[in-house]
């Protein structure tokens, strides 16, 4: 393909694009496929010689596209929304044309030094304390994007690790690093997602998976006496990963009492707000954030709530030496001659190449502005009281989560209900009318009800309502029956 073809067929991706997002919910949310679908549908083998383009873009509509399921659809209400937006699409197109593998200050500076303030914008709008941004006097914080939640949070562990065995290392000089790795301990609630577990796996760390209290948040108590617990056993904590919003049903950790502890017991507070700490933009809900100055790093995804598309995971940390101390080797052909100066992100994270990621952030921050962001959660957030107010108006059904952002957790009433609420939403799903997935809260199946597409409307939420409703009355009938 010259360069004349790819304007070509670009402004026809464009208007591809454009169309798909306009059309999307004439399509089937899910995809009515079985696993190997694909098989009979592509050569076993690559072509030898290049295809027209005609031919490839001809097979998307005809055999990708019956495989894809829709998250932009205005039926998409599972897992939680996948940030897309047109400026972000543009960022990503334009960050691909550059092609600059930005792993260090010299290897492309804008790619850096946009990231870096981009950061800052962001963590200004969440209202991270100062100490996190970079451009503060005497800052040693500073804001990275990673490619993904989970990743945030190993990298932060791996720092806890690395400082926690250093600061054991000067006590017990002559005790071998191993000896003391076996005595770490982190701690996360019930509620924190499953990353957390998989970070201390990685780490080899123990990992303390705690109770929360009867609204899904974890106490400061509980934490402190298994601390105490662990210590008397001769463990050292090292690590908390406390949770804004969790993925079941967006409980909140309580950071103000949990905060204090952590910093008490020396150990590293991480905060992960994947989904929610996007909604920190949003004044009203800051009051969630107490407690955030004891903390050591955090976390949002914009890829998931601000309308900017995969991946873009961003995280700031109070102390970036602590967290490159984890991460630095330096062989020559990496090092340049601003390297006393400049941020180099290769020491922030796992990967060595990074993409341009901050060009679609900074190109959606400013083309929504922080208004027209907040005007976004917002209005999700409203849908979702919306939907809560309908399932409260049947007496069938019960809210089995505190609803403060885009969330509803729901279920057919009754103490033994699990599987009639597993038949209603597999009845649901397989209509390929509505998505949405479950969860377990309190121990009880529910059904996820997230409010995902960009511009949701009152409508979305009222024919979500009618077909649940409608499959609830067949089932129930049915099971009279
Ligand atoms: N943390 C929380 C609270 C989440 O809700 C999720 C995903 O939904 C994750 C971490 C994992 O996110 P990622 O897919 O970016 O690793």
């Amino acid at each position: 393909m010259d360069s004349s073809e790819f304007r070509q067929r670009g402004r026809e991706m464009v208007d591809y694009i454009a169309e798909y997002m306009e059309s999307v919910g004439d399509r089937r949310v899910t995809p009515d496929v079985e696993p190997g679908y694909l098989r009979d549908l592509i050569p076993k083998k690559a072509p030898q010689e290049g295809e027209g383009w005609a031919d490839i873009m001809s097979d998307v509509e005809t055999k990708i596209m019956p495989g894809v399921t829709h998250w932009q659809h205005p039926r998409f209400h599972a897992y939680f929304p996948s940030g897309n937006s047109f400026p972000s699409i543009l960022g990503d197109m334009l960050s691909d044309g550059i092609g600059a593998i930005g792993f260090s200050w010299a290897a492309s500076p804008a790619c850096t030094e946009l990231e870096t303030i981009v950061l800052d914008w962001l963590g200004q709008m969440v209202g991270l304390p100062a100490d996190f941004l970079s451009f503060t006097e005497n800052s040693k914080g500073g804001g990275v994007m990673q490619s993904s939640a989970s990743e945030c949070v190993l990298v932060c562990l791996l720092a806890a690790r690395a400082q926690k065995i250093k600061e054991l290392k000067a006590l017990h000089p002559f005790v071998e690093e191993g000896v003391l790795l076996s005595k770490l301990i982190a701690y996360c609630s019930k509620e924190a997602h499953s990353c957390v577990e998989k970070a201390a796996m990685i780490a080899f760390t123990k990992l303390r998976i705690l109770d929360p209290d009867a609204d899904l948040s974890l106490r400061g108590a509980t934490l402190a006496q298994a601390m105490e617990e662990d210590r008397a056993m001769g463990l050292v904590p090292f690590f908390v990963s406390a949770t804004l919003g969790t993925t079941s049903c967006v409980s909140f950790d309580n950071l103000a009492e949990i905060g204090p502890i952590a910093k008490e017991a020396g150990t590293w507070l991480h905060v992960d707000a994947a989904y929610a700490g996007n909604a920190m933009i949003c004044p009203e809900f800051k009051y969630l954030m107490k407690g955030i100055e004891y903390a050591m790093s955090f976390n949002t995804n914009p890829n998931k709530w601000l309308l900017t598309n995969f991946d873009c995971s961003t995280m700031w940390v109070r102390d970036r030496f602590k967290l490159t101390q984890a991460m630095v080797v330096d062989p020559l052909y990496l090092q340049h001659s601003h390297s006393d100066k400049a941020i180099d992100y290769r020491h922030w994270g796992i990967p060595l190449s990074r993409r341009f990621r901050a060009l679609k952030l900074w190109f959606v921050i400013r083309n929504f502005g922080v208004a027209g962001l907040q005007n976004y959660i917002r209005e999700h957030c409203r849908l979702a009281k919306c939907f809560e107010a309908l399932v409260k108006e049947d007496d069938r059904f019960e809210v089995s989560n505190i609803v403060r952002m885009g969330l509803v957790c729901f279920r057919l009433k009754g103490n033994n209900n699990n599987e009639l609420n597993q038949k209603l939403l597999s009845n649901i799903n397989a209509s390929g009318k509505l998505h949405m997935v479950p969860a377990s809260v309190h121990g009880k199946f529910v059904i996820r009800f997230c409010v995902c597409a960009q511009d949701a409307k009152d409508s979305d939420i009222e024919y979500a309502w009618d077909v649940i409703t409608d499959f609830a009355t067949e089932l129930l009938e049915a099971e009279i029956v």
